[in-house]
């Protein structure tokens, strides 16, 4: 049966990815529906209740600020924040956020209900609509077909999705959640390169069965931060406490007398998990001389006792959970309401992606989220919105868009997961970025709202905000460099009094605050200047307090950018160049590129690569 209307974008999917990819096509005044397996799981957090977090806080502010909703969702559910970095540069600072689960997901129903040009639609997708090669549609398990210009397919850990608990494992997309088997089946006779990931995520705990009193509390930060760049305090609910406590080495013995039961030490899970959120058995198996590992213990919401024990990841059988959990400290009567579980699914080479997202082996099909080989809500939203905003874009017959590595956090994930691949569920941190600097959590709007205002994201409300912001920073930088401060004058005398020295001579306000010992707040209002926004204050004071190194980042890219067109001889010696990697040499030799510009389009060819051939044809000209 056809449904009686065509769409211009079709979101599979309504997770992380495909919730962002529906509302940026829908935002953009392209018809689009949503078809998802359950409308009351929307914006559902599978794994632990919080967003946000180093590198990943970078990605949440970037989706803001091209007008998405995972950040306005968090301040509207988020019940405990915090500055992570705080005493750090500005490059590497993470807001981090404990989200209520069940107001997040309403939150984000409630955006998507009110989304003018997006229908909601509840039902499993089981097949795909090819024609002549193009992805024109999908069809539902009852049978509905639905066509549009463009499909995007966020299906997140559903795809062949196989749970293990112990030895024990059954079928199932998440807890309590059926997986996708139909379209995993059809997706595997399509010309995609699958292969086999795994997640895990701990036992709920039961919070009346906890004792907080032995252990550590965690309050938030105070004043509270905002997750979105329109974000108000007023609008988070009531703040609550986290608190921490700490396996040991009983803990570890339980751990280890399960390790013949446990499906990941048997061989009977294939998939390889995440690195950097190793389970607890892999923990103590990989660290066998750390006595204690630490567990922060989050609530799972305000209007529930349940508690999520971050760190204490398994997949080990019930009976070797529950004494585990039982020996920790605080823990000692404690009831689990849902074991912890490992999941594996499948998951696409992105390597088969274009830089859009669109599948280089279908035009039309977007593949976003974990479906790519990542894990995390924030690397999953930042790419639906990716993909949403480029299915958009080819049913409007333009041209696709993606961030540059220099631009966005989100283009560094694309660019890592297309040009390298994954063989492991890949995750942000600001290490990957090349040009920390300049893509921080305080500025993506700077770096891209205005991009997403061209391409019909951003809301005139989000863009009066940010014309505010651009514009105060503007005319405070240049309020600062035209006011000075002269020897002898009462603003002199307190400026004195902040450097513990007399000023030699007069100073420009702007020279004054690029000096370490002085911030923008006492210097203002030493010089008595009416008070400009917060905003305005944080952008000024960073790019005078790191112009050197900005300015120094700014001009890499310049050159890089310039580098594109330069020729690199047919005969060119690349095992002469020092510091290249064996890999890259053997892939530069194999694809000769003419020009340094298609050198950097190489898969595995990083930009590092690039500047080691930039100097050696310097040097060698
Ligand atoms: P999902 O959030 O999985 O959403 C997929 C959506 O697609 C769901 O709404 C589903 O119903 C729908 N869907 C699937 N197939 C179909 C279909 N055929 N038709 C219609 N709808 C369909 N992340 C971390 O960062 N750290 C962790 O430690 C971690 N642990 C995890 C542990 C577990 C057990 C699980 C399940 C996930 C874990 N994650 C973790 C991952 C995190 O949940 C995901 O990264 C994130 O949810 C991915 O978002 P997504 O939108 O790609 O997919």
């Amino acid at each position: 049966m056809e449904y009686p209307h065509r769409f211009g974008v079709i979101v599979i999917g309504g997770g992380h990815a495909g919730t962002e990819a529906a509302l940026a096509a829908a935002r953009m005044g392209v018809d689009t529906v949503l078809l998802t397996h359950n409308i009351e799981t929307l914006g559902q957090m599978s794994c632990n209740p919080a967003i946000g977090g180093i590198g990943k806080s970078h990605l949440v502010r970037e989706i803001d600020a091209l007008g998405g909703a995972m950040a306005r969702a968090t301040d509207l559910g988020g019940i405990q924040f915090r500055v992570l970095n705080a005493r750090k540069g500005p490059a590497v600072r993470a807001t981090r956020a404990q989200a209520d689960r069940v107001r997040y997901k309403a939150a984000i129903r409630g955006i998507l209900e009110n989304q003018p040009n997006l229908t909601l639609f509840q039902q499993a997708v089981d097949d795909l609509i090819v024609e002549n090669g193009r992805c024109v549609g999908a069809v539902t398990n009852m049978g509905l077909r639905f066509h549009a210009d463009a499909v995007v397919l966020t299906a997140g850990t559903f795809l062949g999705g196989v749970i293990h608990v112990g030895l024990d494992n059954h079928q199932g997309g998440r807890a309590g959640d059926q997986p996708s088997n139909a379209l995993a089946r059809r997706l595997r006779e399509l010309p995609f390169r699958v292969d086999r990931l795994k997640t895990g995520t701990p036992p709920r705990i039961d919070g009346k069965t906890v004792d907080f009193s032995v252990m550590e509390e965690q309050w938030g930060d105070d004043p509270v931060p905002v997750m979105s760049y329109l974000g108000k305090v007023e609008e988070h609910p009531r703040q609550v406490c986290c608190y921490i406590t700490h396996t040991n080495e009983q803990t570890h013995d339980i751990i280890r007398s399960g390790f013949d039961r446990s499906p990941m030490f048997t061989g009977v899970i294939g998939g390889t998990g995440p690195r950097y959120c190793p389970s607890i058995e892999d923990k103590v198996n990989r660290y066998p001389d750390k006595n204690s590992h630490q567990i922060f213990v989050e609530p799972e919401g305000l209007d529930t006792h349940e508690l999520y024990p971050n760190g204490i990841s398994t997949s080990l059988p019930f009976d070797i959970q529950m004494a585990a959990v039982r020996s920790i400290r605080g823990f000692e009567n404690a009831r689990i309401t849902r074991p912890g579980y490992a999941i594996e699914y499948d998951y696409f080479n992105p390597q088969d992606l274009k830089h859009s997202l669109e599948t280089k082996h279908m035009p039309g099909l977007f593949f976003a989220g974990q479906i790519n080989g990542t894990t995390g809500y924030e690397e999953a939203g930042a790419q639906g919105l990716l993909a949403g905003l480029n299915a958009a874009l080819l049913s409007q017959e333009k041209e696709a868009w993606a961030p540059r590595r220099d631009e966005a956090y989100l283009g560094v994930l694309v660019d890592d997961l297309i040009t390298m691949g994954t063989r492991e569920p890949y995750r942000m941190f600001t290490s990957r970025a090349e040009y920390r600097l300049l893509l921080r959590e305080d500025n993506a709007d700077l770096r891209l709202t205005e991009k997403g205002r061209e391409l019909g994201l951003v809301d005139d409300t989000r863009w009066a905000a940010y014309v505010a912001k651009r514009d105060g920073m503007e005319q405070e930088q240049a309020r600062l460099k035209a006011t000075f401060v002269r020897p002898g004058t009462a603003e002199a005398e307190r400026v004195n009094a902040l450097l513990d020295k007399p000023l030699p001579h007069e100073y420009s306000l702007m020279d004054l605050l690029k000096r370490p010992e002085l911030s923008y707040r006492p210097l203002a209002e030493a010089a008595g200047l009416a008070p400009v926004a917060d905003a305005v204050v944080e952008q000024v004071e960073i790019a005078a307090k790191y112009a050197g190194y900005i300015d120094r980042q700014e001009a890499e890219i310049a050159k890089l950018r310039a580098a594109e067109d330069q020729p690199l001889p047919e005969d060119f010696d690349y095992g002469a160049v020092k510091g290249l990697s064996n890999e890259v040499k053997q892939k530069l030799g194999e694809v000769r590129p003419a020009t340094l510009g298609q050198a950097g389009r190489i898969p595995g060819v990083t930009p590092a690569a690039i500047s080691l051939l930039l100097i050696y044809l310097k040097k060698h000209r």
